[in-house]
């Protein structure tokens, strides 16, 4: 068994969004306030990060995270990476550098945007992360954690989600094709981003969301990345059977 543990479920700017009044951005139930987008994978004693968006240092003290084992990055946009830099906390706390892994397109932006990371280096010293930046698109090892990207569209821009055992966290996209279809099958936890109601140009809605969950016919599918539209109580009102909304702070296991 694994467990997947969900440290953020907004939409890119969060849910309150700075400056809105609307019900769901006042609303007191915690089931509203969503931390960006990011999970927390543990199986076999080993643990894994997905993406390092900008409240990851918070997430990692709520989750008492202490180290990892590899980081798994879906994308480079910002609500899944710009908490990247605090990585570093790792290094000072166990002295061991930290694996991040990628597909070439991510690793080669991380490494842009981080020029002070892994460029020349200007100044040596003063606290640089130190991480292994790992780009693959096909399946590759954590020590013994077999992980395989999923290729899907997110809009005209291809990013991944992942696979490790039978749990699948596939969150920014709206289209994805057969081969990918192919490496969903038969999961045990289906995670998937599923923004709101009303049609998005790069994220699946709730109904899109609904089709693709039947036609794949995992055990459970779980939705995140939700925006300040899903007020979690009526829209959970509305699912049916097997789908749920996720929340941050929510564990869950499947079966590896
Ligand atoms: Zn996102
Ligand atoms: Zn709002
Ligand atoms: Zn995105």
């Amino acid at each position: 068994m694994g467990t997947l543990e969900f440290l953020g479920t907004g939409t890119s700017t969060g849910v309150p969004m700075i400056g809105c009044r609307c019900s769901v951005c006042s609303s007191k139930d915690p089931h509203n306030n969503r931390l960006r987008a990011s999970a927390l994978v543990k199986i076999k004693g080993k643990v894994i990060l997905i993406d390092t968006g900008p409240e990851f240092r918070l997430q990692a003290l709520r989750a008492n995270l202490t180290a990892v084992d590899g980081v798994l990055l879906t994308h480079t946009h910002a609500d899944h990476v710009a908490g990247f830099d605090d990585l570093r906390a790792f290094n000072f706390v166990n002295g061991e550098r930290v694996k991040v892994f990628g597909s070439p397109e991510t690793v080669e932006i991380i490494k842009h945007n981080y020029s002070y990371i892994f460029g020349e280096a200007i100044q040596v010293g003063g606290g640089l992360p130190k991480i292994d930046l790992i780009a693959s698109r096909d399946t590759f090892y954590i020590d013994d954690i077999k992980v395989t990207p999923i290729p899907i569209w997110h809009g005209k821009v291809l990013v991944y989600g992942y696979r490790i055992g039978k749990m699948a966290y596939v969150t920014d996209f709206n289209r994805l094709e057969g081969k990918s279809l192919e490496l969903l099958k038969g999961l045990d936890l289906l995670v998937l981003g599923a923004l709101r109601y009303r049609p998005h140009a790069t994220h699946l809605n709730i109904d899109q969301a609904i089709s693709l969950v039947e036609s794949l016919q995992p055990q459970r599918a779980y939705f995140t990345h939700l925006s300040h539209d899903i007020e979690h109580e009526r829209v959970t009102r509305r699912l049916q059977n097997n789908i749920f909304l996720a929340y941050d702070g929510l564990k869950l296991s499947f079966q590896d």
